[in-house]
């Protein structure tokens, strides 16, 4: 199904001409896959599991990917998507596959499908049209609200799954072909084929997770293929810890959805930054649970002497050590993101977090005297049994958090910042809070109307708050069945969201603020 490229007019070439690959990828291949992040080439560029995917791809034989991306460059010309690689339009490949990890990107994808000229809704796609391909975290979530538009949905590590999806598109005449035999492999859900809202499947499709086994063995450690300054993480090279978490947050689909606590052996870890030093002396570990790793202060300090710029992307408070602090510190890093997600210890039990305020502010401390200067803090609103006096200990410990900042900072002559991130809680399938309703708008709005004046009047205190609007529409798409397609397409060919959500009130409505009884009907797949 491999299709020729076409020349075109460059759009790309500013972003080309940056761009730094950690090894030579070929072109040029029988055989060609259109890879498509539904956001900015920045924010694609930025995410591990993309980047992961596209070298895998190039490692396949007679394989090579091409990038495509929403919003900036690669867009402007004529509205028509080209790719990366070779200005090429989507409809030169035989199939699309996207990685997407955020439900508000499915707007996107909708209309990166609508500018390339593929057919939106698969029952109108013809035989030699692409197969779109949905993968990443959204797939394994719930994918019902997208169930009417994309051929295939890949269900967990790209490691798990790619040698299946290429060798279906390499061997199989057509679009439908295609669809027909991936339905038959485990991993993917096929809408055409299994019908989880008609009758029962005959077993629930299972997630194909990068199991523990494979990640102790050597080949299965993600890390950027292509070193860009043009990402959110400018010119790192970004190398995963673990997956999973060793905390159970009652709310967290990232500790429920990806599997038992699992790690990548320091030695992989180690050996990848000589690959990364051809291009960059900036790395950044990811994880949704960096910190955890047992060996976090070795890697560390190893990078450090090795002569990288060292950062991280989260830390479980619980993890923040002097052990990681002081090679962190070393390494350049300034900021440190913490999720405390309520104020009060009652509140933060209740979720599954048993994390004092008293370690909580001891591990502040700890922050500022290692001479970070900035602290992200982030909390959430609208969880089950919350209450007014919940909402006010958040400015409570923000204000204790600031005496602290002011205590270690004086003396120093550098006083800090302290960032509060407010969210509101989207109770995800798979979590513990799948079946809760979110709470309605007027009691949001009085929290965080509360917490915005609080925090404005903390001098060396920000805030930033997420809509409820926003909160709503991801509610909405997370938790939805497939008539969300109606509102989905609306949206993407040009309703603004606000107004969606006013159209289809009344089923909005239902899925949001409703208590989910009974069966869930995205329990047809079996993850975590
Ligand atoms: S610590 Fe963070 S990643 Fe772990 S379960 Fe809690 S919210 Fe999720």
């Amino acid at each position: 199904m491999g299709k020729r490229p076409r020349t075109g007019k460059s759009t790309w070439t500013p972003h080309r001409a940056v761009e730094r690959p950690v090894r030579r990828f070929l072109s040029g291949t029988p055989y060609r896959l259109a890879l498509a992040y539904p956001a900015s080439y920045e924010v694609g560029m930025s995410s591990l599991g993309f980047q992961r995917v596209y070298e895998l791809v190039h490692e396949a034989d007679g394989w090579s990917a091409e990038r495509f991306f929403t919003g900036g460059a690669g867009m402007s010309a004529l509205g028509m998507p080209r790719s990366v690689e070779s200005e090429a339009p989507l409809t030169d490949f035989g199939c699309v596959a996207f990685s997407v990890s955020f439900e508000e990107d499915y707007v996107h994808l909708l209309q990166l499908l609508l500018r390339g000229g593929v057919p939106l809704r698969w029952r109108e796609r013809r035989r030699d049209d692409p197969v779109v391909v949905l993968g990443g975290a959204c797939a394994a979530i719930n994918p019902l609200p997208m169930a009417e538009f994309v051929d295939v949905f890949a269900l967990g590590a790209a490691e798990n799954l790619l040698a299946d999806l290429l060798s279906a598109l390499a061997e199989e005449k057509d679009r439908e072909a295609v669809c027909e035999r991936l339905a038959s492999r485990p991993g993917f859900f096929v809408p055409a084929f299994h019908d989880p809202e008609g009758a029962d499947l005959p077993d629930k499709l299972r997630k194909l997770e990068l199991t523990a086994a494979q990640m102790a063995a050597p080949g299965h450690l993600p890390t950027t293929a292509v070193v860009t300054e043009r990402t959110e993480f400018a010119s790192k090279f970004l190398v995963e810890m673990s997956r999973g978490c060793p905390e159970k947050c009652r709310y967290c689909w990232a500790t429920f959805g990806m599997g038992k606590f699992r790690w990548h052996p320091t030695q992989y870890i180690l050996e990848s930054l000589e690959r990364g030093r051809s291009v960059t002396d900036e790395v950044g570990f990811v994880a949704t649970a960096v910190g955890d790793h047992p060996e976090i202060g070795r890697i560390l300090t190893e990078a450090h002497q090795a002569g990288f710029r060292a950062a991280v992307s989260s830390i479980r408070i619980p993890a923040v050590t002097d052990e990681v602090l002081a090679p962190l510190y070393a390494a350049g890093g300034r900021s440190i993101t913490l999720a405390p997600e309520t104020g009060s210890d009652r509140l933060r039990r209740a979720l599954n977090k048993p994390i004092p305020n008293e370690l909580l502010l001891e591990k502040v401390r700890l922050i500022f005297r290692h001479g970070f200067h900035h602290l992200k803090l982030y909390f959430i609103v609208g969880l089950p049994g919350e209450t007014m006096d919940d909402v006010e200990a958040i400015l409570t410990l923000a204000g204790d958090c600031r005496k602290i900042l002011l205590e270690e900072g004086v003396p120093r002559g550098t006083v800090g910042h302290i960032h509060l991130g407010l969210n509101v809680l989207i109770p995800k399938p798979y979590t513990p809070y799948q079946r809760e309703a979110m709470e309605e708008a007027s009691s949001l709005k009085r929290k965080i109307s509360v917490l915005r004046k609080g925090a404005t009047a903390l001098p060396n205190v920000s805030i930033s708050t997420m809509s409820i609007r926003q909160a709503v529409w991801q509610t909405y798409v997370s938790r939805a069945g497939s008539d969300a397609a109606d509102v989905l397409e609306e949206v993407a060919r040009g309703m603004n969201v606000a107004a969606a959500l006013r159209r289809y009130g009344e089923r909005v409505h239902e899925e949001v603020y409703r208590e989910l009884a009974g069966t869930l009907r995205w329990h047809f797949l079996r993850t975590g």
